[in-house]
């Protein structure tokens, strides 16, 4: 007889609970602009990827009352069915125009954008070979293809290589029929937990080098790079040269949902393949407004604006105080992203350093095991166009206590 539900769960929530890794879902009870109220507190959210501050634009907001009014609530099906609305087909064309590419398709949401590609592109038999720090929903795309899985240590272009070599050796000697083994590469161009660039252009002459295909993930880059906003492989000429690019419509682009953008064939073959969308009902007619009208606001003087805020805010923190150097590891560079992680090791030491932040009227997410491998928990601190300067302030005074503070095991937080 196997062991009850309720014990078997509450063995596991323990152990979890005694490693520092038990969640709380704390519900926030409202949120004005970049302040939010949880737990009774008043708190400045440095935590979320609003980098534009659009979740609350009026813009976005009107454009989903309008689809609203329009549409009703819900798109009633799949796409394939009768759910493809007409706002759909307008975030698409936009999509593919921010990013310069023939087409675009738009999900549900990022995570089950790739769920749904991966799977569609390769099978049992191919090879997927994945940065280590990709995201979740990159891993858990890949191993659903069934195709075999290899990770190259984290931006490493030799060890990418390495595996590319391999990969391209396994092909020749074992052709497969009726076509060849695919190889394809998946990375994100900023990292979700370390805020830190993939070497793109490295990638790429190594991908056509070994012929391999390339998925990039810009879910934290969309919206915040390039002229328009179009992105990291926009911005560094790439465009052509990157088979399918995918990102996010629920971060700097204030609303919720998954795209990729690429030819119109690949559209063409994900809109019957990819099963995440063929089975699943269209995204709510407001969502879709939503992020069309962030998709033109990102490219109008407001968006350029709205990034240079953003980008003289996190100039401003990481060029702080030099009497009190910030421990951003060494390649955090000035500018690499509008993710700041504070790394401080162990998990209780993370949750210490966000209830200090509570202290300081400070939201800022202590992020743990499994989003980040254990051992490094952090402080992920956002940052956002909508932050004030006196939020700015605050936010760094916070950093120098913690900075100059040392930690309950006496060491300092660094990396
Ligand atoms: C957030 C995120 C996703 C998932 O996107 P959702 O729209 O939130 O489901 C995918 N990839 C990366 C790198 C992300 O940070």
């Amino acid at each position: 007889m196997s062991q009850p539900l309720e014990e078997a769960l509450q063995q596991t929530l323990d152990e979890w609970n005694r490693q520092g890794l038990t969640r709380r879902l704390s519900p926030v009870t409202a949120s004005q602009g970049i302040t939010l109220e949880w737990e009774g507190q008043k708190l400045i959210n440095f935590g979320s990827n609003d980098y534009l501050g659009l979740a609350q634009h009026p813009a976005l907001r009107e454009a989903a009352l309008r689809a609203i009014r329009e549409w009703g609530t819900g798109s009633t099906a799949s796409r394939l069915v009768c759910g493809s609305l007409h706002i759909h087909h307008e975030l698409e064309e936009g999509l593919a125009a921010l990013k310069g590419t023939e087409a675009a398709l738009s999900f549900a949401s990022g995570y089950t954008t790739a769920l749904g590609i991966i799977p569609a592109l390769v099978e049992p038999g191919d090879i997927v070979i994945l940065d280590r720090l990709a995201h979740a929903c990159l891993l858990d795309g890949a191993r659903l293809s069934r195709a075999t899985l290899r990770v190259y240590r984290h931006n490493d272009l030799e060890d990418l290589e390495r595996l590319l070599r391999w990969a391209d050796a396994r092909r020749s000697a074992a052709p497969r029929t009726p076509r060849p083994t695919r190889i394809l590469i998946v990375t994100e161009s900023v990292f979700s937990m370390d805020g830190d660039r993939a070497p793109l252009a490295s990638i790429v002459e190594l991908k056509e080098r070994y012929g391999a295909w390339l998925m990039v993930d810009e879910a934290h880059a969309t919206g915040l790079f390039g002229t328009r906003g179009e992105g990291l492989i926009g911005a560094a000429g790439l465009t052509e040269r990157v088979e399918i690019q995918m990102g996010t419509l629920g971060k700097a682009l204030g609303s919720a949902g998954g795209f990729i953008a690429g030819s119109k064939r690949l559209k063409e073959w994900l809109a019957q393949s990819a099963r995440s969308f063929m089975f699943s009902t269209a995204p709510p007619p407001a969502q879709a407004a939503a992020a069309a009208a962030a998709v033109a606001l990102l490219q109008s003087p407001e968006g350029a604006h709205l990034r240079q805020q953003l980008w003289s805010h996190v100039h401003r923190v990481i060029a702080s105080d030099p009497g009190h150097p910030l421990p951003w590891p060494g390649w955090m560079r000035p500018l690499a992203s509008a993710i700041l992680p504070w790394l401080v090791g162990d998990n209780e030491r993370a949750l210490a350093c966000a209830q200090a932040a509570r202290r300081f009227g400070l939201y800022i997410p202590a992020i743990r095991y499994p989003a980040v491998p254990r051992q490094r928990a952090r402080l992920r601190i956002t940052l956002s166009a909508a932050h004030r300067p006196e939020d700015l302030d605050r936010l760094l005074s916070f950093l120098h206590s913690l900075g100059s503070a040392p930690g309950p095991d006496g060491a300092t937080p660094s990396d």
